[in-house]
């Protein structure tokens, strides 16, 4: 018999880890499952040529376009996942993500609960995962339970400049929340150098709040968590009826192990935990696991995202400048405060802005500006025989990503800014890079013949399967996925937690 254990937990990322780490909490006996080993501290982690042109930390994956073309996906198997090397910019959706919103290249639909249900969960992975931030400043935000468990990391002077230029010109910028273990008011006790290499490097200090080191190292004193690391589960076997999964296939090095769970959580990422169930089709699920409705790998969504980069009059000495957001076109309609910037288009939701960390030139300051990518069903994940996933993708609201480019030109005028290059990260080719945000393949909601997955994200179709990373969601914003991720993982861990009692 294989091994048993009261729950599963498959990928130990944002969703994975974070639920792994509210479960443990119960007692109940926990088998952790990661395809990848503990990320090495080294000198490479802050070096651009190893993490960047040599790709010290990506993948050996390959994954083929919709044209059959191969490509090398930029993710990262290590525990924790994607946060390794995230930028830990940790925002909330806004209220209106939550409800339908048209867009200008179709609808972003509702979610099965609303804003203020999903609030509390919020507040606990804001907490858990020490974000520093500041609430009230940015009019597009919802209500709040808790204020940060830290004050916003300040401004360094020309960012400072910026925003106070910003201000002034009615775009309310705000600190972004960001899960960094900088304490400025003490900073001798502070994990945070302020090297600001936290977006797409790993922090050699370990100051980053990341899955890793948040929810998955508290766990490895606990006699009732396991974890496997180099762990890689291929397919998922059910019970004759095929309403429950039965066994859990692993592949170690070459070794093929087994294991069982009164509860399986599948958390692998969004296209990966759709091609473990694709893999796990038998005659009773000839389509794959959960996958009666056809939804499984469907609504792939990955942000459409551009970076620009402008110049100033100054030159640009700042260290950390990742701590500057404007959400002043997030919402088709001014949200409480009325007085956004007048004459401006307000007809369709735009997206968000957030500042880039310096890239070395002397007067440069770079923008990302990210615009909601909505489901298609189209966008979606498939898998070849032998197991690889084929990801067929297109962005949308290309025509919102390009007036928002426009209104930040317009607003950079205020700051005495004018852009000096632009760099779309969703362009025609493999989305290699665009699939950072990857979200969206087993969507949840009400209805088995739309969704994947319930409300609590167990699958319609099995008993004991729940899907519990980035997957589950069934629009993105224009928000990083992570810290909604991250509650949502917490809320299903309570859900757990509750039913193994
Ligand atoms: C460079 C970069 C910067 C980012 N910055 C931000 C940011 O600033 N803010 C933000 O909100 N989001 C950011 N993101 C996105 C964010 O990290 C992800 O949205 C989030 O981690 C998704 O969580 P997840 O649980 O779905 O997947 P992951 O966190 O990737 O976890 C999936 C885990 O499953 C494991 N796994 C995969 N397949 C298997 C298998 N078959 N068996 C066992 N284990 C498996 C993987 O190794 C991984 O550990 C960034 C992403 C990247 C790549």
């Amino acid at each position: 018999m294989a091994d048993h254990y009261d729950a599963v937990v498959i990928g130990s990322g944002a969703g994975g880890g974070t639920l792994a780490r509210t479960l443990a909490i119960s007692g109940k006996r926990i088998l952790l499952l990661e395809r990848g080993n503990f990320l090495p501290r080294e000198l490479g982690n802050w070096q651009p040529f190893q993490v960047h042109t040599a790709g010290r930390y990506v993948s050996q994956d390959t994954w083929y376009d919709a044209a059959g073309s191969p490509f090398e996906p930029r993710v990262h198997y290590f525990v924790g996942g994607a946060t390794k090397l995230y930028g830990a910019a940790l925002g909330r959706l806004r209220p209106a993500d939550f409800g339908e919103i048209v867009h200008m290249d179709g609808v972003s639909p509702a979610w099965p609960l609303g804003y203020e249900e999903f609030e509390p969960w919020y507040a606990k992975a804001e907490w858990l995962y020490q974000v520093r931030g500041l609430h009230g400043e940015d009019p597009s935000e919802g209500s709040w339970s808790e204020e940060y468990p830290w004050p916003p990391i300040s401004h360094e002077p020309l960012i400072q400049q910026i925003a106070d230029d910003l201000d002034r010109a009615g775009y309310f910028p705000f600190h972004v929340p960001r899960g960094i273990m900088l304490d400025e008011a003490n900073p001798p006790t502070s994990l945070c150098i302020r090297c600001d290499t936290c977006d797409g490097y790993p922090c050699m200090v370990h100051a980053r709040a990341d899955a890793d080191i948040i929810a998955v190292r508290p766990l490895l004193s606990r006699l009732n968590v396991t974890l496997l690391v180099n762990a890689e589960v291929t397919r998922l076997e059910t019970d004759p009826r095929g309403r429950s999964v039965s066994k859990v296939i692993v592949r170690r090095g070459t070794a093929r192990e087994e294991y069982s769970g009164d509860i399986v959580v599948l958390a692998a990422g969004a296209v990966n935990s759709a091609k473990v169930l694709l893999q796990s089709a038998t005659d009773r699920h000839p389509a794959g696991l959960a996958n009666g409705s056809g939804q499984v790998g469907r609504n792939l969504m990955c942000h459409n995202i551009a970076d620009v980069v402008a110049l100033g009059e100054k030159p640009n000495e700042t260290v950390f400048s990742q701590t500057l957001g404007i959400n002043a076109f997030y919402l088709a309609k001014e949200s409480r405060r009325a007085s956004y910037p007048a004459g401006h288009s307000r007809r369709w939701p735009l997206g968000s802005i957030q500042m880039l960390p310096r890239d070395g030139t002397d007067r440069a300051v770079g923008f990302r500006l990210t615009t909601e990518d909505l489901p298609r069903p189209g966008n979606r994940v498939t898998i070849d025989r032998d197991g690889h996933p084929h990801l067929a993708y297109a962005a949308t609201n290309g025509g919102e990503a390009a007036i928002l480019r426009r209104e930040l030109e317009t607003m950079l005028g205020h700051a005495d800014l004018r852009v000096a290059a632009d760099e779309s990260l969703v362009a025609a080719g493999p989305p290699a890079d665009a699939i950072a945000d990857q979200a969206g393949t087993c969507r949840f909601g009400t209805d088995p013949a739309t969704s994947v997955l319930d409300v609590n994200c167990k699958a319609h179709e099995l008993d004991n399967l729940y899907v519990a990373d980035a997957s589950f969601l069934p629009s993105v914003g224009a928000v990083g996925p992570a810290l909604t991720v991250m509650a949502n993982a917490i809320r299903v861990g309570e859900h757990l937690a509750h039913r193994l009692r």
